[in-house]
């Protein structure tokens, strides 16, 4: 008997017809002769409503408060669920985050987990049930309600499959998989039968948003294949798993773009060692997760220095270097919400040249400027300004005829 983790997201979830739709789904899973745990996200638009509704009660939101609030749209999704299992004649029990066992830091709103117990997991299915698990919530070594992020959810189905070594790990969702690029921005854009966990990464990290980036890193790490599919028309999606060494690696594999981030520039700083370290610790130490860093050849020993944050992270990010510039001698902190990023992701670009030379060409073309430029062993990005970005990926998309067999 095999055991299968099936998570559904938010929109999987949307209304009471949906409830019972999912519930005839893992009923039909265990008549095949599985073992399923289930992962549950908010329905809908659950998770945006709390984060609004705290915003009108309050613009002072303790951290462990925020989090109460938070995870109770999963507790929501876990109770009808196993309502809907139950008029079925399915066996089933919902668990908070924290009867799951699954234990984190103390990072309110981006806690890590540090351990997954699964006990009480363990002995449900033993008993012949089914649990259903609140995702994207955890409890910490402090005993308090965490979250572990936007799009948690995937991160928890990712670590019961592991902790309960599953042999497989569904991931539902409303598209059918992975696309080569947004197919609201290019109509022929097509799905991704199957990518290596490197290239998932690099897509989840610069824009694609159909898995949690950290839930492909847990994925990877503990070498659990995944497979995203559609809770609408239930045909097969995209397995993410490890290379097959045996197949030639396409040399670009998706076009992604990211209107979530905006850009910070500290100028005048002094080109001496310790000042890029001073304020990266500094946003280190608000949790700002930095993505692409640029800093300019120095004339007449200043130099600047620019990079890009989260839009959510601005207002932290402007905090740290208004306050450190003083201290570094720098001139000025600028910064930029019109910005977005296009990225170029594809295994066989680690030994194709020509592959940058390409994109930059077909920016060019079409009068795109690039104001930063970062790489990964088989990615480039781009930072162009907002407004031009669905162009940026139609031209790239185009240039390497990425609908072609
Ligand atoms: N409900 C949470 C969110 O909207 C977690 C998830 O959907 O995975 O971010
Ligand atoms: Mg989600």
């Amino acid at each position: 008997m095999a055991l299968v983790v099936q998570k559904f997201g938010g929109t999987s979830l949307g209304d009471a017809d949906r409830f019972r739709v999912i519930a005839d789904h893992v009923s039909r899973t265990r008549r095949r002769g599985n073992d399923v745990v289930v992962v549950v996200s908010a329905m809908g638009k659950t998770t945006d409503d709390l984060v609004r509704l705290a915003a009108e009660v309050s613009a002072v939101q303790p951290a462990r408060e925020l989090d109460m609030l938070l995870s109770a749209g999963e507790r929501v999704s876990m109770s009808l669920l196993v309502m809907a299992l139950a008029g079925l004649g399915v066996d089933a029990v919902s668990y908070t985050g924290s009867q799951a066992g699954i234990i984190t830091d103390t990072t309110h709103q981006k806690a890590r987990i540090i351990e997954v117990k699964g006990d009480r997991l363990r002995e449900s299915l033993a008993a012949g049930r089914v649990p259903v698990v609140a995702g994207f919530q955890g409890v910490s070594i402090d005993r308090d309600v965490t979250t572990l992020g936007r799009g948690g959810s995937d991160t928890t189905a990712v670590a019961l499959a592991v902790a309960l070594k599953a042999d497989a790990c569904e991931i539902y969702t409303d598209v059918s998989g992975v696309f080569s690029a947004d197919p609201r921005i290019v109509p022929e854009a097509r799905r991704l039968a199957r990518l290596s966990f490197e290239e998932m990464l690099d897509i989840a990290a610069s824009g694609g948003r159909v898995l949690a980036l950290r839930s492909v890193e847990f994925a990877r790490n503990h070498h659990v294949p995944l497979h995203v599919r559609s809770s609408f028309t239930w045909e097969p999606g995209t397995w993410v798993a490890e290379e097959d060494p045996s197949m030639e690696q396409p040399i670009v594999t998706a076009v992604t773009h990211d209107v979530s981030e905006a850009k910070v520039t500290v100028t005048g700083v002094p080109d001496r060692p310790g000042i890029a370290a001073r304020l990266f610790r500094a946003l280190a130490d608000r949790t700002v997760n930095v993505d692409m860093i640029v800093q300019n050849m120095s004339l007449r020993g200043t130099t600047d220095i620019s990079f890009t944050v989260p839009m959510v992270d601005l207002a932290a990010s402007m905090e740290v270097a208004n306050a450190l510039a003083p201290e570094i001698g720098a001139s000025e902190v600028l910064a930029d919400d019109g910005i977005a990023k296009v990225s170029l992701v594809g295994a066989g670009m680690r030994t194709h040249p020509g592959v940058s030379a390409t994109m930059f060409e077909s920016l060019s073309d079409a009068g795109i400027n690039i104001e930063m430029i970062s790489t990964s062993p088989i990615r480039v990005s781009c930072v162009v300004r907002a407004d031009r970005v669905e162009e940026a990926v139609q031209v790239i998309y185009r240039a390497f005829d990425l609908s072609a067999p």
